[in-house]
């Protein structure tokens, strides 16, 4: 009963701080309308995203309350209001911003109504707060990974304060539905499932920045899933740090393979790609749903991070090398056609050789379609960054360069399985390089660029696989 009346006043509260934060937009928008008023033109913003899907999925929240305000969003820091939406997984993130806030601080010289605001997991940071206060005073909005729902209030606050707004919360179990968006693609989205992560990998800060996990009721999943599919979406990617977990603090529990069975179900949806799945709990349900599903995307990331069991078990992984191989093994036994990609870090704490070996032994036993292979990075208040047994520079290159070599060559080798094929990809944008090219995406993740009309981006179209160049394909349109 007790849980109930929590769950119902959980429901009620998250329903009135929608109503509250809507409010909050209005108000922001009295304020926004003075300064077109003021300004001669309707104020700019731009929103900057640095790290990960789930901060691009935190960016376009705050693009849509910031449109919903009165704001025009464009991609140029010129722009009346800047905000960054940082990361902090690696040091060089945090370095990043730094140097780029000096510039935004001499474009502020040059327009001193302009308006500078930092949020997102660097901001977590005790240190990084005490850094800005005292060497970029001209920054005049801070937040952290928490309290993103109240952008709109924390916006009035800062067009009613003197100087530097600062509003960091060590955690929350708040969870706020129906707040606007402004999606960076009309035809795919990502879905927050869940936030935080419980699993403390000791070279990890996200734990730190991001908090308990806590996951969003299933009826808000699907009632959000639904509505975007109503708008022209065909692919969702859920996102959490790790899905697996998916589930656990709900007063009805569901697992993540539940939770696919349901989105399955959802008319007009054709894609379900999702990130992360830790190995340590991977499901055999999972594999299952993954197996029947028409829908479900035939890509995995599973982050391996190291190939020694000694390194794993440093790095809090709570799996083996074996165990992590017999999972690859029953994946691809249950799944043939699925692409695996993974994560790798060189050069945890104590790593020798011989354990980059071991990485590399499980590159070839698994073959990857492509992995992101990292060089450690010692973050301040992780366990690793206490170790002792740091390992120096040149070591870790050497090792890196090895992996590196190695993930190139299988990769190239296994990308290169589907020469000749025909498969159906997502056209989801002009190319880069070549604007007389599209690029599409296979539902196995690989890219594949070829010549067809505009017209068929957002769509899902069959494509003759013709070269395969390493991590990619040339292809032409199959009529
Ligand atoms: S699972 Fe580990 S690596 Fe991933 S976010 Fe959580 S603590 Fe970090």
């Amino acid at each position: 009963m007790n849980e109930l009346k929590q769950s119902i006043t959980d429901k009620l509260n998250s329903h009135e701080e929608t109503q509250r934060q809507l409010a909050y937009i209005q108000k922001a928008g009295e304020y926004v309308r003075k300064l077109e008023q003021e300004l001669g033109h309707k104020p700019t913003c731009c929103v900057t995203t640095f790290g990960c899907q789930m901060n691009a999925r935190d960016s376009e929240k705050l693009s849509g309350i910031l449109e919903r305000a009165g704001y025009e969003l464009i991609e140029d820091e010129d722009a009346d209001f800047v905000i960054y939406n940082t990361c902090t997984v690696r040091d060089n993130a945090n370095q990043r911003v730094y140097g780029r806030l000096g510039h935004l601080n001499s474009l502020k010289k040059k327009n001193p109504h302009k308006k500078i605001a930092l949020c997102g997991c660097m901001m977590q940071e005790p240190s990084v707060i005490e850094k800005i206060r005292q060497s970029y005073r001209f920054v005049d909005l801070i937040f952290g990974t928490h309290n993103i729902y109240k952008f709109a209030e924390l916006l009035v606050n800062m067009f009613e304060a003197d100087g530097m707004v600062i509003d960091i919360w060590q955690d929350t179990d708040q969870i706020v539905e129906d707040l606007p968006v402004e999606r960076k693609y009309p035809f795919k989205s990502g879905i927050n499932i869940m936030f935080g992560c419980n699993n403390f990998c000791s070279y990890c800060i996200v734990p730190y920045v991001r908090g308990r996990e806590r996951s969003r009721s299933p009826r808000d999943i699907i009632r959000e899933i639904e509505s975007l599919v109503a708008d022209g979406v065909v692919e969702v990617m859920l996102l959490g740090q790790n899905v697996n977990s998916y589930g656990k603090n709900l007063e009805e529990p569901m697992t993540f393979a539940q939770l696919l069975r349901e989105i399955e179900k959802i008319q007009g949806l054709k894609r379900i790609r999702f990130m992360t799945s830790h190995p340590k709990d991977l499901s055999d349900e999972l594999i299952q749903v993954m197996k029947e599903s028409t829908k479900i995307c035939r890509h995995l990331h599973l982050p391996l991070q190291s190939g020694s069991s000694r390194i794993l078990n440093a790095m809090n992984r709570r799996y083996t090398k074996e165990q992590y191989l017999a999972l690859a093994e029953k994946i691809r036994r249950e799944i043939p056609d699925i692409s695996i990609t993974t994560d790798i870090i060189v050069g945890f704490p104590g790593e020798e050789p011989a354990d980059v070996d071991e990485t590399i032994d499980v590159i070839q036993k698994v073959q990857y379609d492509n992995a992101f292979t990292f060089i450690y990075s010692k973050r301040t208040g992780t366990p690793a960054a206490a170790m002792e047994n740091q390992v120096p520079e040149e070591v870790v290159k050497e090792g890196f360069d090895r992996v590196l070599k190695v993930v190139q060559d299988t990769a190239r080798e296994r990308v290169s399985r589907l020469q000749g094929q025909t498969m159906e990809a997502l056209v989801e944008e002009v190319n880069e390089q070549d604007a007389s090219l599209l690029t599409g995406r296979l539902s196995n993740n690989t890219i594949v660029h070829f010549k067809g009309d505009k017209k068929l981006i957002g769509q899902i179209v069959p494509v003759y696989l013709k070269e395969c160049h390493g991590f990619y394909y040339l292809g032409e349109a199959v009529k």
